[in-house]
Protein backbone atom coordinates (compact mmCIF):
# COMPACT_ATOMS: atom_id res chain seq x y z
CA UNK A 1 0.00 0.00 0.00
CA UNK A 2 1.30 2.93 -0.90
CA UNK A 3 0.49 7.17 0.10
CA UNK A 4 -0.72 6.00 3.41
CA UNK A 5 -2.51 8.42 5.34
CA UNK A 6 -3.76 8.85 9.19
CA UNK A 7 -7.06 10.54 9.57
CA UNK A 8 -8.81 11.32 12.48
CA UNK A 9 -12.64 10.97 12.32
CA UNK A 10 -14.86 14.14 12.72
CA UNK A 11 -16.32 14.54 16.22
CA UNK A 12 -19.51 13.84 15.50
CA UNK A 13 -18.04 10.25 13.53
CA UNK A 14 -16.86 9.97 17.09
CA UNK A 15 -19.38 10.49 19.43
CA UNK A 16 -21.60 8.66 17.33
CA UNK A 17 -19.24 5.41 17.22
CA UNK A 18 -19.00 6.15 21.18
CA UNK A 19 -23.18 6.17 22.00
CA UNK A 20 -23.76 3.21 18.65
CA UNK A 21 -21.51 0.83 20.81
CA UNK A 22 -22.96 1.31 23.83
CA UNK A 23 -26.05 1.23 23.27
CA UNK A 24 -27.24 -0.71 20.32
CA UNK A 25 -25.30 -3.98 21.91
CA UNK A 26 -28.29 -5.81 22.26
CA UNK A 27 -29.80 -4.94 18.20
CA UNK A 28 -26.34 -5.45 16.86
CA UNK A 29 -27.22 -7.90 14.35
CA UNK A 30 -28.68 -5.02 12.66
CA UNK A 31 -24.70 -4.18 11.38
CA UNK A 32 -25.47 -6.78 8.63
CA UNK A 33 -28.34 -4.85 7.43
CA UNK A 34 -26.71 -2.16 6.90
CA UNK A 35 -24.11 -3.47 4.81
CA UNK A 36 -26.07 -5.65 2.87
CA UNK A 37 -28.39 -2.07 2.37
CA UNK A 38 -25.40 0.19 1.47
CA UNK A 39 -24.56 -2.34 -0.87
CA UNK A 40 -27.79 -2.30 -2.87
CA UNK A 41 -27.87 1.32 -2.88
CA UNK A 42 -24.43 0.59 -4.58
CA UNK A 43 -25.79 -1.67 -7.21
CA UNK A 44 -28.56 0.44 -8.01
CA UNK A 45 -25.92 3.16 -8.31
CA UNK A 46 -23.56 1.49 -11.09
CA UNK A 47 -26.84 0.30 -12.54
CA UNK A 48 -27.97 3.72 -13.38
CA UNK A 49 -24.67 5.38 -14.18
CA UNK A 50 -24.07 2.34 -16.76
CA UNK A 51 -27.07 3.02 -18.50
CA UNK A 52 -25.43 5.65 -20.70
CA UNK A 53 -21.82 4.01 -20.34
CA UNK A 54 -21.68 0.14 -20.56
CA UNK A 55 -18.15 0.21 -19.63
CA UNK A 56 -18.90 0.71 -16.59
CA UNK A 57 -19.36 -2.74 -15.66
CA UNK A 58 -15.89 -3.99 -16.74
CA UNK A 59 -17.77 -6.54 -18.14
CA UNK A 60 -19.55 -8.05 -15.19
CA UNK A 61 -23.21 -6.73 -15.40
CA UNK A 62 -24.18 -9.26 -12.62
CA UNK A 63 -24.87 -7.26 -9.96
CA UNK A 64 -24.34 -8.78 -6.35
CA UNK A 65 -23.53 -9.13 -2.70
CA UNK A 66 -21.84 -11.61 -1.64
CA UNK A 67 -21.01 -12.61 2.56
CA UNK A 68 -18.37 -14.83 3.01
CA UNK A 69 -16.73 -15.51 6.45
CA UNK A 70 -13.59 -17.34 8.17
CA UNK A 71 -14.95 -18.88 11.64
CA UNK A 72 -10.93 -19.00 12.23
CA UNK A 73 -9.96 -15.94 11.76
CA UNK A 74 -13.45 -14.39 13.48
CA UNK A 75 -13.97 -12.35 10.22
CA UNK A 76 -17.28 -11.66 8.39
CA UNK A 77 -16.73 -10.57 4.77
CA UNK A 78 -19.34 -8.09 2.65
CA UNK A 79 -18.87 -7.88 -0.75
CA UNK A 80 -20.84 -5.90 -3.55
CA UNK A 81 -19.82 -5.14 -7.39
CA UNK A 82 -21.47 -1.70 -7.40
CA UNK A 83 -20.39 1.61 -7.94
CA UNK A 84 -17.08 1.65 -5.83
CA UNK A 85 -15.58 4.88 -3.83
CA UNK A 86 -12.74 7.03 -4.79
CA UNK A 87 -10.00 7.93 -2.48
CA UNK A 88 -12.20 11.50 -2.25
CA UNK A 89 -15.31 9.54 -1.46
CA UNK A 90 -14.15 7.29 0.91
CA UNK A 91 -12.64 10.46 3.08
CA UNK A 92 -15.77 12.01 2.71
CA UNK A 93 -18.15 8.87 3.59
CA UNK A 94 -16.56 7.08 6.01
CA UNK A 95 -14.90 9.86 7.67
CA UNK A 96 -18.17 12.38 8.37
CA UNK A 97 -21.59 12.90 8.89
CA UNK A 98 -23.04 15.06 6.22
CA UNK A 99 -26.10 15.24 7.40
CA UNK A 100 -28.26 17.77 8.27
CA UNK A 101 -29.49 17.75 11.98
CA UNK A 102 -26.61 15.79 13.01
CA UNK A 103 -25.76 18.87 15.59
CA UNK A 104 -29.24 18.69 17.03
CA UNK A 105 -29.05 15.09 16.93
CA UNK A 106 -26.30 14.99 19.36
CA UNK A 107 -27.89 17.44 21.39
CA UNK A 108 -30.87 15.48 22.55
CA UNK A 109 -28.65 12.75 23.40
CA UNK A 110 -29.05 11.70 27.72
CA UNK A 111 -26.55 9.45 28.32
CA UNK A 112 -29.89 7.31 29.25
CA UNK A 113 -28.35 4.21 27.57
CA UNK A 114 -32.23 3.00 26.29
CA UNK A 115 -33.24 6.31 25.49
CA UNK A 116 -30.46 7.14 23.22
CA UNK A 117 -30.87 3.82 21.34
CA UNK A 118 -34.19 5.06 20.37
CA UNK A 119 -32.79 8.20 19.43
CA UNK A 120 -30.07 6.24 17.66
CA UNK A 121 -32.07 4.55 15.68
CA UNK A 122 -34.41 7.46 14.36
CA UNK A 123 -30.95 8.87 13.39
CA UNK A 124 -30.21 5.71 11.51
CA UNK A 125 -26.70 4.26 12.23
CA UNK A 126 -25.28 3.05 8.69
CA UNK A 127 -21.81 1.90 7.86
CA UNK A 128 -20.65 2.76 10.96
CA UNK A 129 -22.67 -0.09 12.53
CA UNK A 130 -19.77 -2.50 11.96
CA UNK A 131 -18.24 -1.26 14.59
CA UNK A 132 -20.49 -2.79 17.37
CA UNK A 133 -19.30 -5.91 16.65
CA UNK A 134 -16.18 -5.08 14.98
CA UNK A 135 -13.02 -3.98 16.66
CA UNK A 136 -11.54 -3.29 13.46
CA UNK A 137 -12.70 -2.72 9.79
CA UNK A 138 -11.14 -2.64 6.92
CA UNK A 139 -12.57 -1.17 3.26
CA UNK A 140 -10.87 -1.95 0.07
CA UNK A 141 -12.55 -0.32 -2.89
CA UNK A 142 -12.34 0.92 -6.25
CA UNK A 143 -14.79 3.11 -8.35
CA UNK A 144 -16.37 1.61 -11.48
CA UNK A 145 -14.46 2.62 -14.49
CA UNK A 146 -11.08 3.63 -12.81
CA UNK A 147 -7.68 1.95 -13.48
CA UNK A 148 -6.90 -1.23 -10.99
CA UNK A 149 -4.59 1.05 -9.35
CA UNK A 150 -6.76 3.50 -8.51
CA UNK A 151 -8.26 1.09 -5.36
CA UNK A 152 -8.30 2.56 -2.23
CA UNK A 153 -7.85 0.48 1.59
CA UNK A 154 -9.94 2.18 4.70
CA UNK A 155 -8.77 0.89 7.57
CA UNK A 156 -9.80 2.02 11.38
CA UNK A 157 -10.41 0.15 14.65
CA UNK A 158 -13.28 2.72 15.52
CA UNK A 159 -11.22 5.17 18.10
CA UNK A 160 -10.83 8.26 17.01
CA UNK A 161 -8.62 7.92 13.54
CA UNK A 162 -8.89 5.68 10.28
CA UNK A 163 -6.11 5.20 7.94
CA UNK A 164 -6.39 5.09 3.87
CA UNK A 165 -3.87 3.91 1.64
CA UNK A 166 -3.71 3.71 -2.43
CA UNK A 167 -4.07 -0.26 -3.41
CA UNK A 168 -4.35 -2.70 -6.39
CA UNK A 169 -7.51 -3.97 -6.91
CA UNK A 170 -9.02 -5.43 -10.18
CA UNK A 171 -12.60 -5.67 -9.19
CA UNK A 172 -14.79 -2.40 -9.08
CA UNK A 173 -16.80 -2.17 -6.09
CA UNK A 174 -16.47 -2.23 -2.37
CA UNK A 175 -15.87 -5.13 0.25
CA UNK A 176 -15.67 -4.64 3.81
CA UNK A 177 -13.85 -6.78 6.31
CA UNK A 178 -15.28 -6.77 10.12
CA UNK A 179 -12.93 -7.96 12.36
CA UNK A 180 -15.38 -9.98 14.98
CA UNK A 181 -14.59 -8.94 18.61
CA UNK A 182 -14.49 -11.92 21.42
CA UNK A 183 -18.12 -11.60 22.05
CA UNK A 184 -19.23 -11.19 18.88
CA UNK A 185 -17.69 -14.53 16.88
CA UNK A 186 -21.02 -16.07 16.84
CA UNK A 187 -21.55 -14.26 13.99
CA UNK A 188 -18.87 -16.09 12.08
CA UNK A 189 -21.47 -18.49 11.56
CA UNK A 190 -23.27 -19.68 8.01
CA UNK A 191 -26.48 -20.74 9.44
CA UNK A 192 -26.42 -17.36 11.70
CA UNK A 193 -25.71 -15.35 8.40
CA UNK A 194 -27.73 -17.19 6.05
CA UNK A 195 -31.11 -16.40 8.58
CA UNK A 196 -29.66 -12.91 9.28
CA UNK A 197 -29.83 -12.34 5.48
CA UNK A 198 -33.53 -13.88 5.14
CA UNK A 199 -34.54 -11.93 7.96
CA UNK A 200 -33.74 -8.72 7.05
CA UNK A 201 -32.75 -8.11 2.89
CA UNK A 202 -34.95 -10.76 1.38
CA UNK A 203 -37.00 -7.67 0.01
CA UNK A 204 -33.64 -6.40 -1.82
CA UNK A 205 -33.69 -6.97 -5.32
CA UNK A 206 -29.82 -7.37 -5.80
CA UNK A 207 -29.60 -11.56 -5.19
CA UNK A 208 -27.15 -11.93 -1.55
CA UNK A 209 -24.92 -14.69 -2.24
CA UNK A 210 -23.05 -16.74 0.07
CA UNK A 211 -20.53 -19.65 -0.94
CA UNK A 212 -21.28 -23.43 -0.44
CA UNK A 213 -18.63 -25.82 0.11
CA UNK A 214 -19.19 -29.40 -0.61
CA UNK A 215 -16.89 -32.11 -0.49
CA UNK A 216 -17.40 -35.19 -2.80
CA UNK A 217 -17.04 -38.44 -0.93
CA UNK A 218 -16.16 -41.66 -1.85
CA UNK A 219 -17.83 -45.18 -1.80
CA UNK A 220 -17.26 -45.83 1.70
CA UNK A 221 -19.17 -42.35 2.54
CA UNK A 222 -15.61 -40.62 3.47
CA UNK A 223 -14.82 -37.14 1.90
CA UNK A 224 -12.15 -37.09 -0.84
CA UNK A 225 -9.34 -34.91 -0.20
CA UNK A 226 -9.01 -31.70 -2.63
CA UNK A 227 -12.57 -32.66 -4.31
CA UNK A 228 -14.16 -29.42 -2.73
CA UNK A 229 -16.42 -27.22 -5.32
CA UNK A 230 -17.51 -23.85 -3.57
CA UNK A 231 -20.90 -22.72 -5.33
CA UNK A 232 -22.47 -19.53 -4.98
CA UNK A 233 -26.00 -20.01 -3.49
CA UNK A 234 -28.21 -16.95 -3.47
CA UNK A 235 -30.05 -16.31 -0.02
CA UNK A 236 -32.75 -13.59 -0.17
CA UNK A 237 -35.44 -13.80 -2.76
CA UNK A 238 -34.15 -10.96 -4.46
CA UNK A 239 -36.77 -9.85 -6.16
CA UNK A 240 -38.06 -6.25 -5.59
CA UNK A 241 -40.58 -5.85 -2.89
CA UNK A 242 -43.42 -3.72 -4.72
CA UNK A 243 -43.24 -5.96 -7.83
CA UNK A 244 -44.62 -9.02 -5.84
CA UNK A 245 -48.27 -9.28 -5.49
CA UNK A 246 -49.72 -7.43 -2.47
CA UNK A 247 -50.95 -10.73 -1.11
CA UNK A 248 -47.54 -12.38 -1.46
CA UNK A 249 -45.68 -9.59 1.03
CA UNK A 250 -45.98 -9.93 4.75
CA UNK A 251 -46.04 -7.40 7.12
CA UNK A 252 -42.61 -7.87 8.52
CA UNK A 253 -41.73 -7.76 5.14
CA UNK A 254 -43.21 -4.41 4.15
CA UNK A 255 -41.41 -3.26 7.32
CA UNK A 256 -38.07 -4.57 6.80
CA UNK A 257 -38.24 -2.77 3.33
CA UNK A 258 -39.20 0.22 4.67
CA UNK A 259 -35.92 0.36 6.75
CA UNK A 260 -34.04 0.07 3.69
CA UNK A 261 -35.74 2.65 1.75
CA UNK A 262 -35.90 4.96 4.88
CA UNK A 263 -32.85 4.79 6.49
CA UNK A 264 -34.93 4.51 9.73
CA UNK A 265 -34.72 2.07 12.36
CA UNK A 266 -37.78 1.95 13.46
CA UNK A 267 -41.07 0.43 12.17
CA UNK A 268 -43.34 2.81 9.95
CA UNK A 269 -46.78 3.75 11.03
CA UNK A 270 -48.90 2.19 8.28
CA UNK A 271 -48.07 2.03 4.06
CA UNK A 272 -49.93 1.70 0.85
CA UNK A 273 -48.92 -0.29 -1.92
CA UNK A 274 -50.47 0.13 -5.33
CA UNK A 275 -50.06 -0.85 -9.05
CA UNK A 276 -51.92 1.62 -11.69
CA UNK A 277 -52.05 0.41 -15.22
CA UNK A 278 -54.14 2.44 -17.79
CA UNK A 279 -53.33 5.28 -18.60
CA UNK A 280 -50.91 5.97 -16.44
CA UNK A 281 -48.40 3.02 -15.61
CA UNK A 282 -46.74 2.72 -12.19
CA UNK A 283 -46.42 1.31 -8.69
CA UNK A 284 -46.50 3.09 -5.44
CA UNK A 285 -45.78 2.01 -2.24
CA UNK A 286 -46.02 4.60 0.46
CA UNK A 287 -45.07 4.70 4.03
CA UNK A 288 -45.70 6.79 6.81
CA UNK A 289 -42.90 6.98 9.22
CA UNK A 290 -43.46 6.46 13.08
CA UNK A 291 -40.95 9.27 13.80
CA UNK A 292 -39.59 12.59 12.43
CA UNK A 293 -36.44 12.86 11.14
CA UNK A 294 -34.10 15.47 12.10
CA UNK A 295 -34.25 17.55 8.91
CA UNK A 296 -37.96 17.69 8.74
CA UNK A 297 -37.80 21.70 8.75
CA UNK A 298 -34.39 21.78 7.32
CA UNK A 299 -34.59 23.88 3.84
CA UNK A 300 -32.29 20.94 2.77
CA UNK A 301 -33.69 18.05 4.28
CA UNK A 302 -33.90 14.43 2.52
CA UNK A 303 -37.62 14.06 1.04
CA UNK A 304 -39.38 12.57 -1.69
CA UNK A 305 -39.64 8.89 -3.00
CA UNK A 306 -37.36 6.44 -4.51
CA UNK A 307 -37.46 6.75 -7.98
CA UNK A 308 -37.22 3.83 -10.66
CA UNK A 309 -38.39 3.57 -14.29
CA UNK A 310 -38.91 -0.09 -14.67
CA UNK A 311 -37.01 -1.67 -12.27
CA UNK A 312 -33.91 0.52 -12.67
CA UNK A 313 -33.22 3.01 -10.09
CA UNK A 314 -32.87 6.36 -10.94
CA UNK A 315 -32.67 8.30 -8.06
CA UNK A 316 -33.37 8.84 -4.21
CA UNK A 317 -35.18 11.70 -2.93
CA UNK A 318 -37.28 12.89 -5.88
CA UNK A 319 -39.01 15.51 -4.76
CA UNK A 320 -41.20 15.99 -7.92
CA UNK A 321 -43.61 13.53 -6.75
CA UNK A 322 -45.11 14.71 -3.60
CA UNK A 323 -46.34 17.97 -2.48
CA UNK A 324 -43.54 19.98 0.28
CA UNK A 325 -46.62 19.63 3.42
CA UNK A 326 -46.36 15.44 2.49
CA UNK A 327 -42.28 15.65 2.66
CA UNK A 328 -42.44 13.17 5.49
CA UNK A 329 -43.69 10.55 3.45
CA UNK A 330 -41.21 7.98 2.50
CA UNK A 331 -41.16 5.08 -0.40
CA UNK A 332 -41.37 4.03 -3.43
CA UNK A 333 -42.27 5.02 -7.16
CA UNK A 334 -41.77 2.59 -10.09
CA UNK A 335 -43.06 3.62 -13.27
CA UNK A 336 -43.11 2.96 -17.03
CA UNK A 337 -44.50 6.51 -18.11
CA UNK A 338 -40.42 8.31 -17.85
CA UNK A 339 -37.51 7.47 -19.83
CA UNK A 340 -34.62 5.63 -18.37
CA UNK A 341 -32.58 9.05 -18.91
CA UNK A 342 -34.37 11.26 -16.79
CA UNK A 343 -32.97 13.84 -14.97
CA UNK A 344 -33.94 16.31 -11.93
CA UNK A 345 -34.01 19.30 -14.84
CA UNK A 346 -36.98 17.09 -16.89
CA UNK A 347 -38.48 15.87 -14.24
CA UNK A 348 -39.38 19.20 -13.16
CA UNK A 349 -40.76 19.77 -16.75
CA UNK A 350 -42.64 16.59 -17.53
CA UNK A 351 -46.46 17.02 -17.42
CA UNK A 352 -46.56 12.82 -16.60
CA UNK A 353 -44.75 14.06 -13.87
CA UNK A 354 -47.48 16.05 -12.27
CA UNK A 355 -49.98 13.52 -12.58
CA UNK A 356 -48.21 10.83 -10.90
CA UNK A 357 -48.01 13.87 -8.10
CA UNK A 358 -51.80 14.58 -8.05
CA UNK A 359 -52.33 10.50 -7.65
CA UNK A 360 -49.77 9.98 -5.15
CA UNK A 361 -50.62 13.13 -2.72
CA UNK A 362 -54.39 11.72 -2.65
CA UNK A 363 -53.25 7.90 -2.67
CA UNK A 364 -51.61 9.43 0.93
CA UNK A 365 -54.07 12.04 2.00
CA UNK A 366 -56.24 8.47 1.71
CA UNK A 367 -53.56 6.31 3.49
CA UNK A 368 -53.84 8.93 6.67
CA UNK A 369 -57.64 9.23 6.74
CA UNK A 370 -57.35 5.19 7.09
CA UNK A 371 -55.21 5.63 9.60
CA UNK A 372 -56.87 8.17 11.20
CA UNK A 373 -59.44 4.92 12.33
CA UNK A 374 -56.77 4.18 14.69
CA UNK A 375 -57.10 7.24 17.21
CA UNK A 376 -53.92 5.93 18.96
CA UNK A 377 -52.04 5.43 15.77
CA UNK A 378 -52.96 8.83 14.22
CA UNK A 379 -52.03 10.47 17.08
CA UNK A 380 -48.59 9.37 17.00
CA UNK A 381 -48.75 10.50 13.23
CA UNK A 382 -50.22 13.67 14.46
CA UNK A 383 -47.87 14.65 17.05
CA UNK A 384 -44.92 14.15 14.69
CA UNK A 385 -46.46 15.49 11.56
CA UNK A 386 -49.32 17.59 12.35
CA UNK A 387 -47.73 20.64 11.81
CA UNK A 388 -46.74 19.54 8.46
CA UNK A 389 -49.98 18.65 7.40
CA UNK A 390 -51.10 21.92 8.58
CA UNK A 391 -49.11 23.85 5.72
CA UNK A 392 -51.10 21.84 3.39
CA UNK A 393 -54.12 23.84 3.74
CA UNK A 394 -52.52 27.29 1.96
CA UNK A 395 -50.51 24.92 -0.61
CA UNK A 396 -53.15 22.53 -1.52
CA UNK A 397 -56.21 24.12 -2.67
CA UNK A 398 -57.53 21.11 -4.49
CA UNK A 399 -57.27 18.82 -1.61
CA UNK A 400 -58.33 21.54 0.96
CA UNK A 401 -61.13 19.68 2.45
CA UNK A 402 -59.65 16.69 3.12
CA UNK A 403 -56.90 17.99 4.59
CA UNK A 404 -59.29 19.98 7.13
CA UNK A 405 -60.55 16.49 7.50
CA UNK A 406 -57.00 15.10 8.65
CA UNK A 407 -56.57 17.84 11.36
CA UNK A 408 -56.48 17.35 14.59
CA UNK A 409 -56.58 20.71 17.31
CA UNK A 410 -56.75 21.30 21.14
CA UNK A 411 -59.74 22.96 22.05
CA UNK A 412 -61.93 24.17 25.26
CA UNK A 413 -63.52 20.93 24.98
CA UNK A 414 -61.05 18.93 26.50
CA UNK A 415 -58.78 21.86 27.72
CA UNK A 416 -56.00 19.17 27.08
CA UNK A 417 -52.52 20.12 25.07
CA UNK A 418 -53.10 17.20 23.02
CA UNK A 419 -54.47 17.74 19.92
CA UNK A 420 -57.00 15.22 19.42
CA UNK A 421 -59.97 17.19 18.47
CA UNK A 422 -61.46 16.69 14.79
CA UNK A 423 -63.18 19.34 13.01
CA UNK A 424 -66.27 16.98 12.38
CA UNK A 425 -66.33 16.55 16.34
CA UNK A 426 -66.20 19.91 16.73
CA UNK A 427 -69.11 20.64 14.34
CA UNK A 428 -71.34 17.41 15.88
CA UNK A 429 -70.88 19.55 19.19
CA UNK A 430 -71.90 22.82 17.87
CA UNK A 431 -74.72 24.58 20.40
CA UNK A 432 -78.04 25.43 18.67
CA UNK A 433 -78.05 27.87 16.73
CA UNK A 434 -74.14 28.16 16.29
CA UNK A 435 -72.78 28.66 12.73
CA UNK A 436 -69.41 29.46 13.33
CA UNK A 437 -66.51 27.27 14.31
CA UNK A 438 -64.59 29.77 16.70
CA UNK A 439 -60.81 29.36 17.25
CA UNK A 440 -57.93 31.89 18.93
CA UNK A 441 -54.48 31.90 18.02
CA UNK A 442 -51.72 32.73 20.86
CA UNK A 443 -48.14 32.04 21.11
CA UNK A 444 -48.83 29.52 24.08
CA UNK A 445 -51.03 26.89 25.24
CA UNK A 446 -51.91 28.56 27.92
CA UNK A 447 -51.53 31.82 26.63
CA UNK A 448 -54.50 30.11 24.65
CA UNK A 449 -56.86 28.87 27.10
CA UNK A 450 -56.64 31.27 30.01
CA UNK A 451 -57.12 34.17 27.11
CA UNK A 452 -59.86 36.85 28.27
CA UNK A 453 -61.53 36.26 24.85
CA UNK A 454 -62.58 32.81 25.84
CA UNK A 455 -64.89 34.12 28.71
CA UNK A 456 -68.08 34.84 26.87
CA UNK A 457 -67.62 31.48 25.16
CA UNK A 458 -66.83 29.10 28.32
CA UNK A 459 -70.12 31.17 29.77
CA UNK A 460 -72.36 29.96 26.89
CA UNK A 461 -70.35 26.99 26.55
CA UNK A 462 -68.84 26.87 23.15
CA UNK A 463 -66.86 25.39 22.10
CA UNK A 464 -63.17 26.90 20.68
CA UNK A 465 -60.34 25.76 19.24
CA UNK A 466 -57.05 26.59 21.18
CA UNK A 467 -54.33 27.64 18.47
CA UNK A 468 -50.71 27.88 19.18
CA UNK A 469 -48.04 26.10 16.56
CA UNK A 470 -45.96 28.54 14.34
CA UNK A 471 -48.03 27.36 11.56
CA UNK A 472 -51.79 28.11 13.01
CA UNK A 473 -52.33 31.67 11.92
CA UNK A 474 -51.15 30.70 8.32
CA UNK A 475 -53.16 27.73 8.46
CA UNK A 476 -56.14 29.72 9.95
CA UNK A 477 -55.82 32.32 6.86
CA UNK A 478 -56.11 29.50 4.43
CA UNK A 479 -58.96 27.55 5.65
CA UNK A 480 -61.58 29.67 5.55
CA UNK A 481 -64.37 27.04 5.66
CA UNK A 482 -64.84 23.51 7.15
CA UNK A 483 -68.53 21.06 6.38
CA UNK A 484 -70.02 24.98 4.71
CA UNK A 485 -69.04 26.66 8.18
CA UNK A 486 -66.93 29.84 8.60
CA UNK A 487 -64.14 30.42 10.82
CA UNK A 488 -64.17 33.15 13.11
CA UNK A 489 -61.35 34.17 15.14
CA UNK A 490 -62.45 35.73 18.56
CA UNK A 491 -60.11 38.18 19.24
CA UNK A 492 -60.47 39.79 16.17
CA UNK A 493 -63.64 42.36 14.90
CA UNK A 494 -67.18 42.30 15.91
CA UNK A 495 -68.06 39.52 18.14
CA UNK A 496 -70.61 37.73 16.18
CA UNK A 497 -72.43 34.56 18.30
CA UNK A 498 -75.01 34.25 15.89
CA UNK A 499 -78.33 32.82 16.92
CA UNK A 500 -76.94 31.65 19.78
CA UNK A 501 -78.01 34.91 21.82
CA UNK A 502 -81.52 35.50 22.30
CA UNK A 503 -82.71 39.09 21.46
CA UNK A 504 -82.81 39.96 25.37
CA UNK A 505 -79.49 39.48 26.28
CA UNK A 506 -78.71 41.67 22.89
CA UNK A 507 -81.14 44.08 24.21
CA UNK A 508 -79.39 44.39 27.72
CA UNK A 509 -76.05 44.47 25.88
CA UNK A 510 -77.24 47.41 24.03
CA UNK A 511 -78.69 49.16 27.38
CA UNK A 512 -75.35 48.40 29.04
CA UNK A 513 -73.58 50.04 26.33
CA UNK A 514 -75.18 53.44 26.54
CA UNK A 515 -75.15 53.82 29.92
CA UNK A 516 -71.60 53.66 29.77
CA UNK A 517 -70.83 55.92 26.61
CA UNK A 518 -69.38 58.56 29.59
CA UNK A 519 -67.01 56.25 30.59
CA UNK A 520 -66.05 54.99 27.34
CA UNK A 521 -65.40 58.52 26.27
CA UNK A 522 -63.04 58.91 29.35
CA UNK A 523 -61.04 55.84 28.81
CA UNK A 524 -60.59 57.36 24.99
CA UNK A 525 -59.30 59.82 26.21
CA UNK A 526 -57.19 58.84 28.32
CA UNK A 527 -55.75 55.99 25.66
CA UNK A 528 -55.34 58.78 22.80
CA UNK A 529 -54.05 57.56 19.55
CA UNK A 530 -52.71 54.32 21.12
CA UNK A 531 -56.22 52.50 20.26
CA UNK A 532 -58.10 52.83 17.14
CA UNK A 533 -61.55 52.39 19.30
CA UNK A 534 -62.89 51.85 22.98
CA UNK A 535 -66.06 50.19 22.92
CA UNK A 536 -68.13 48.41 25.39
CA UNK A 537 -67.84 44.33 25.10
CA UNK A 538 -69.80 41.36 26.33
CA UNK A 539 -67.33 39.34 25.87
CA UNK A 540 -65.91 39.64 28.87
CA UNK A 541 -67.39 37.97 32.13
CA UNK A 542 -64.16 38.34 34.85
CA UNK A 543 -61.98 40.69 33.08
CA UNK A 544 -62.24 44.08 32.80
CA UNK A 545 -60.78 45.01 29.35
CA UNK A 546 -59.12 43.72 26.60
CA UNK A 547 -57.40 44.27 23.17
CA UNK A 548 -59.35 43.34 20.58
CA UNK A 549 -57.75 43.72 16.90
CA UNK A 550 -59.79 44.69 13.98
CA UNK A 551 -61.35 41.88 11.53
CA UNK A 552 -58.67 42.37 8.80
CA UNK A 553 -55.58 42.78 10.59
CA UNK A 554 -52.75 41.06 10.93
CA UNK A 555 -52.66 38.75 13.49
CA UNK A 556 -50.21 38.85 17.06
CA UNK A 557 -48.48 35.54 15.92
CA UNK A 558 -48.13 36.35 11.94
CA UNK A 559 -46.70 40.09 13.44
CA UNK A 560 -44.25 38.78 15.63
CA UNK A 561 -42.93 36.59 12.46
CA UNK A 562 -42.84 39.59 10.13
CA UNK A 563 -40.80 41.33 13.00
CA UNK A 564 -38.50 38.47 13.26
CA UNK A 565 -38.08 38.28 9.66
CA UNK A 566 -37.03 41.89 9.99
CA UNK A 567 -40.24 43.64 8.10
P1 LIG B 1 -26.42 6.09 4.11
O1 LIG B 1 -26.48 4.72 3.51
O2 LIG B 1 -27.66 6.41 4.90
O3 LIG B 1 -26.06 7.15 3.13
P2 LIG B 1 -24.16 5.01 5.49
O4 LIG B 1 -23.45 5.38 6.72
O5 LIG B 1 -24.74 3.65 5.45
O6 LIG B 1 -25.27 6.10 5.23
O7 LIG B 1 -23.17 5.18 4.28
C1 LIG B 1 -22.53 6.40 4.06
C2 LIG B 1 -22.13 6.57 2.64
O8 LIG B 1 -20.99 5.77 2.34
C3 LIG B 1 -23.16 6.14 1.62
O9 LIG B 1 -24.09 7.18 1.37
C4 LIG B 1 -22.29 5.84 0.40
O10 LIG B 1 -22.00 7.02 -0.31
C5 LIG B 1 -21.01 5.32 1.01
N1 LIG B 1 -20.99 3.86 1.02
C6 LIG B 1 -21.18 3.05 2.08
N2 LIG B 1 -21.10 1.75 1.72
C7 LIG B 1 -20.84 1.74 0.39
C8 LIG B 1 -20.65 0.72 -0.59
N3 LIG B 1 -20.74 -0.58 -0.27
N4 LIG B 1 -20.39 1.09 -1.87
C9 LIG B 1 -20.33 2.40 -2.21
N5 LIG B 1 -20.51 3.39 -1.34
C10 LIG B 1 -20.76 3.09 -0.05
MG1 LIG C 1 -26.62 2.99 4.57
Amino acid sequence: ATHEETLGFQTEVKQLLNLMINSLYSNREIFLRELISNGADACDKLRYAALDNDALYEGDSELRIEIEHDTEAGTVTVRDNGIGMDRDDVIANLGTIARSGTAEFLNQLSGEQQKDAKLIGQFGVGFYSGFIVADEVTVRTRKAGTAADAAVEWHSKGEGEFTVADIERDKHGTEIVLHLKEDAKEFADDFRLQNLVRKYSDHIEVPVRMPKTETAKDDEGNEIEGSEVTTWETVNEATALWVRPKSEISDDEYKAFYKHVAHDFTDPLTWSHNKVEGKLEYTSLLYVPSRAPFDLYERDGSRGVKLYVQRVFIMDDAEQFLPLYLRFIKGVLDTRDLSLNVSREILQQDPKVDKIKSALTKRALDMLKKLAKDNEQYQTFWNNFGSVLKEGSGEDVANREKIAGLLRFSTTHTDSTTQDQSLAEYVERMKEGQQKIYYIVAESFNAAKNSPHLEIFRKKGIEVLLLNDRVDEWLMSHLTEFDGKAFADVAKGELDLGDVEDEEEKKAQEETAKAKEDLVKRVQEALGDGVQEVKVTHRLTDSPACVVLPEHEMGFQMRRIMEAAGQ
